[in-house]
């Protein structure tokens, strides 16, 4: 049967009638061609158009310093040019901005000079919007090198009871930090909530359960941003990880058999090396919003993807 023997499977059906079948990035292409090894499985890695997921700072800055870059993208590899007080400038245009919409969604005034760490995607179980809270003792302690803050956003299915324990967890926590670690999570999240958020934070995080996360793309977005990724080593996050140059690494990218104690620990081991270049490597910083430009968004874009679905896909 077409689409499997005892009841509709769509996966076994789409990949019986396509003509080609690619993963969504490089990992994901291993995981799935080790699932059905019946199929000639390539991958096209996914990525995001850039002229929507640039802020206006960001898009200004690129207008002076990578001429060109709107129509190509891939011009962003002249990132490694733009100085670093210019760096600093657009992103705290962007922060603000930020800043002023969680004032205006939940009334509370968030620090311009904390770390303000992001997260926002879909609430679902297996992306641990809650591993940071695992051990808050752990967190606390690393709050007293510096100002935190964190700003959550995401929905989960109507019928995901999982996603929705997980978001009322993060509030629950959110209580108890209270003023000592500011948490909010924003309602609504949409594409121009999204906007604000990736290029509005200092650093993105994303802590799925490996091997889920079959790309991932806010990642990318953040990266157009000049916002190094906190992040698993899955999906589009593998091909684009350079440690301490475009952010940094939670685990390991080889199949293992961590549990979700060890992805905090690791996640705990990091944060105080991002809060000490945060808080007192101004330079270094700029120089990793720099990389994340110029290695990232120069190719995490949607230009490039359908290039590759053209030469590699459609026209072959
Ligand atoms: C980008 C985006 C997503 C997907 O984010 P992932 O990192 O791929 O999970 C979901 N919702 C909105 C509103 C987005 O902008």
């Amino acid at each position: 049967m077409l689409s499997g023997s005892d009841r509709l499977n769509m996966t076994r059906l789409a990949l019986n009638l396509a003509g080609h079948v690619n993963g969504v990035a490089r990992r994901h292409r291993e995981v799935s061609q080790g699932m059905f090894p019946e199929y000639a499985i390539s991958s096209v890695t996914n990525g995001v158009h850039s002229v929507t997921w640039t802020s206006e700072p960001f898009r200004i800055l690129y207008d002076r310093h990578v001429p060109g870059w709107r129509e190509e993208p891939t011009l962003l590899r002249q990132a490694m040019r733009i100085p670093a007080e210019e760096l600093w400038r657009a992103h705290g245009e962007a922060k603000r901005s930020l800043l002023m919409e969680v004032k205006r969604l939940t009334g509370r005034t968030l620090s311009e000079d904390a770390l303000t760490i992001g997260f926002a995607r879909r609430a679902t179980a297996y992306k641990r919007a809650d591993l940071i809270f695992s051990d808050l003792a752990r967190l606390r302690a690393i709050r007293r090198m510096g100002p935190l803050q964190l700003v959550y956003a995401g929905k989960a299915h109507p019928r995901d009871e999982g996603g929705k324990e997980l978001i009322r967890r993060v509030m629950r926590f959110a209580r108890e930090l209270d003023e000592e670690i500011p948490v909010v999570y924003l309602p609504d999240y949409g594409v121009e909530l999204a906007k604000l958020l990736v290029a509005g934070v200092d650093l993105w995080l994303n802590t799925p359960r490996r091997p889920m996360e079959a790309s991932g793309t806010s990642g990318m977005k953040a990266a157009h941003n000049g916002v190094p990724s906190l992040s698993i080593l899955d999906g589009w996050w593998i091909e684009g990880h350079v440690e301490g140059v475009t952010g940094w690494s939670i685990g390991r990218a080889e199949a293992g058999t961590e549990t979700d104690a060890d992805d905090a620990a690791d996640l705990y081991a990091k944060l105080p090396i991002v809060l000490e270049t945060f808080q007192h490597a101004p330079e270094r910083w700029a120089a990793m919003m720099r990389s994340v430009i110029a290695l990232n968004a120069s190719f995490f874009n949607t230009y490039r993807m359908v290039l590759e679905y053209a030469t590699n896909a459609y026209l072959l």
